[in-house]
């Protein structure tokens, strides 16, 4: 299989540097092809602007969504851009690999999403109508492959428990889970998170490489989270509420995974 991994920390000596590095030798010696995204190593550029399409005239007014869509269409994309769609279109699987700042993605992994993540790539995709919204939560241009993240978080795992002050890690991760990878269509396997960064000896360290190694070797087993797909007949059309009958005593993030029965 191939997987890609899109790994976003300034530093190859931090902990994720060498996460990192063992997920690629793990995944390696299991007979898959890896790449690496290291976006600082390649100087990402974050910030999504009007140079990201080549056909950009200086002085036109620039529309972030639509002039994505004419330079995804016409190939008329930045290379960097292409590049990117490309690896992602060869991916299997794809890990996002990043220390939770400020309850998120570093801003230059957040970067990649957005320049990347074209209109007509990941958004914009399949017939958007009065009676269906697109092929997206569950279907989309992903569909059929994998994505898991691996977090690392300076909280305690309690902060982020059910009744932790950080709010639950599935709440925390639901944007990107659902948002970001759900959307375009990924089966999206439960994260790989590391807590309480700074009280790592040698000895948890071992323990927290054979855990991800383990998580790595069930990449394709792993059972996904049973996130609700949006055109199978649960959500209401066009308004996409849930059904008064689906799961009707939830609200929230947590309505839109299934559980047993509901
Ligand atoms: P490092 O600092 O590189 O390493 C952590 C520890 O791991 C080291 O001290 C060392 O003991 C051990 N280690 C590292 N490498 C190895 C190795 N090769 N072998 C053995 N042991 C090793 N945390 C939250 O919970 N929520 C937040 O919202 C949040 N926001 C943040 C915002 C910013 C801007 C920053 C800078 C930090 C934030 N943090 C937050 C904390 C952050 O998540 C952690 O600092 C980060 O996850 C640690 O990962 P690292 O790779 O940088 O670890």
């Amino acid at each position: 299989m191939n997987v890609l991994i899109v790994h976003a920390h300034p530093e190859p000596g931090s902990l994720n540097g060498a996460l990192k590095d063992f997920a690629v030798e793990r995944l390696q010696a299991a007979g898959h092809a890896v790449q690496v995204s290291d976006l600082y190593a390649m100087n990402w550029k974050a910030p999504l602007d009007a140079g990201d399409s080549l056909d950009y005239e200086p002085g036109a007014r620039f529309d972030p969504s639509l002039d994505s869509k004419r330079a995804f269409a016409n190939d008329r994309q930045s290379a960097d851009i292409a590049l990117e769609q490309d690896k992602l279109r060869w991916a299997d699987a794809l890990i996002l690999q990043f220390p939770l700042w400020w309850f998120s993605m570093p801003a230059i992994l957040k970067g990649w999403v957005e320049r990347v993540y074209a209109y007509g790539f990941a958004y914009g995709v399949g017939e958007h109508s009065d009676v269906r919204w697109g092929s997206r939560y569950g279907e989309g241009s992903m569909a059929g492959k994998r994505a898991m993240l691996i977090v690392t978080t300076g909280g305690w795992e309690s902060h982020y428990s059910a009744r932790g002050i950080n709010g639950p890690m599935d709440d925390v991760l639901f944007p990107i889970h659902h948002g970001i990878l759900y959307y375009p269509g990924f089966d999206v396997l439960p994260p790989f998170v590391v807590h309480r960064t700074s009280r790592i000896d040698e000895i948890r360290f071992t323990a927290i490489r054979d855990e991800l190694g383990q998580r790595l070797d069930d990449l394709w087993q792993t059972a996904p989270i049973p996130f609700r797909p949006q055109n199978a007949g649960e959500y209401e059309i066009p308004a996409l509420t849930l059904k008064a009958e689906v799961a009707p005593e939830r609200v929230g993030f947590a309505a839109h995974i299934a559980q047993e029965g509901v």
